[in-house]
């Protein structure tokens, strides 16, 4: 059979996508363990209920309700014209590269880093480029301003705390990187899981720097991954854009409807964050006894490594019904914190493989 005429960057390329065993302790897509509480599940059932009635007609298409839900949510003063929701942060981020990016432009990340930013870069045409952390998984500001200057980046992407390493940006890294990329580019942060941290977030920089973009969701930390609902905040110029480039009626009007029943939970919804920061840190603790190198979180995972025999342990978990995570990085796994119990689990069978196996020698 003659192959498809695909676009050439397109050929042999596999679909993203973890493994998704169906294994008894899933601890490889950083969710959150714990259903929504009864009281959600109700009110979105209700809401669904009301407009099911009124799905012969398009959406909002300018999602008005939500964005004023999500300001709400967000505060600092900020409004519902600089707040902007699709499906998923990661089709914020798409929609960010195909208005700012694109074929003869170039985004710029820190790698190791979210393995769907090339994704982005690839489906809209847009140069990807990468410059490497440091052994700590710090970004070397100077390396990074030489790779501006050099050749300006139209988008620079940048994952705070990172996936998958659970580092953070500090606010004067933000605004350096901001110094460097504005105003010739737009300096993204991906805050997908800022509300495991300690608090500190791009977005108090929001109504400061107008080329700063910080793209959050509903995935994580709130526990509603199936939802699909990710958010920027930008500046309304910013927003205005990301208008111009979306899908006609993007976001359904389910999808709209459950989250703004959602976010009035959202107190509710975030209570268990609390319970993971404890157990993120508890693991750390606990490594650190076990003399098992790790890097510090700041997110509700945490990259174990460098470990000889990784790629052993990882299926030797996995036969005892534990499910991780592979890295790119060489002998790193990584572990999302689950339900206490889920985490003891993790940490006897890792425990006995690693003494086994040697692999902390
Ligand atoms: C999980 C994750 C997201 C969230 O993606 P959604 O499309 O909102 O589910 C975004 N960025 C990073 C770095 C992530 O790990």
């Amino acid at each position: 059979m003659e192959s498809l005429p695909l676009r050439a960057e397109l050929l042999g390329e596999e679909p993203y996508g973890a493994p998704t065993d169906r294994v008894p302790v899933r601890l490889n897509v950083n969710e959150n363990p714990y259903p929504p509480p009864e009281a959600v599940v109700q009110a979105i059932g209700e809401r669904l209920a009301e407009v099911a009635i009124s799905l012969n007609r398009y959406p909002d298409r300018e999602v008005k309700r939500l964005r004023s839900a999500l300001a709400n949510y967000v505060g600092r003063g900020i409004t519902a014209s600089q707040i902007w929701p699709a499906n998923g942060s990661n089709e914020v981020m798409h929609q960010l590269l195909g208005a700012f990016a694109g074929p003869g432009r170039s985004m710029l990340t820190f790698s190791p880093s979210y393995s769907m930013y090339p994704v982005y870069a690839r489906d809209t045409m847009t140069v990807f480029r990468s410059e490497e952390r440091g052994s700590d998984f710090s970004i070397n500001l100077d390396a990074a301003a030489a790779a501006i200057a050099a050749d300006p980046p139209a988008v620079v992407i940048v994952a705070s705390p990172n996936n998958p390493t659970g580092t953070p940006l500090s606010r004067s890294e933000v605004l350096s990187l901001h110094d460097l990329v504005a105003p010739a580019g737009v300096l993204v942060i991906d805050e997908a899981y800022a509300e495991f941290g300690d608090g500190t977030s791009a977005l108090d920089l929001i109504e400061d720097l107008d080329r700063l973009v910080v793209v959050r969701t509903l995935s994580k930390a709130f526990g509603l991954a199936g939802l699909r609902l990710g958010y920027a905040v930008a500046s309304a110029d910013v927003v205005d854009a990301l208008r111009i480039v979306r899908l006609p009626y993007h976001l359904s009007t389910t999808t709209q409807e459950a989250a703004i029943a959602a976010l009035e939970f959202s107190d509710d919804l975030l209570a268990p964050v609390a319970e993971v920061v404890r157990e993120r840190d508890q693991l750390m603790v606990w490594l650190s006894e076990q003399g098992i190198p790790f890097a510090q979180s700041q997110a509700n995972y945490v990259l174990i490594g460098p470990l000889a025999n990784s790629a052993e342990i990882f299926t030797g978990l996995r036969d005892r019904g534990v499910l991780i995570r592979e890295t790119p990085i060489p002998g790193c796994l990584r572990v999302s914190i689950g339900t206490p119990a889920e985490n003891e689990i993790f940490r006897k069978e890792f425990g006995e493989i690693v003494h086994r196996t040697g692999a902390d020698s």
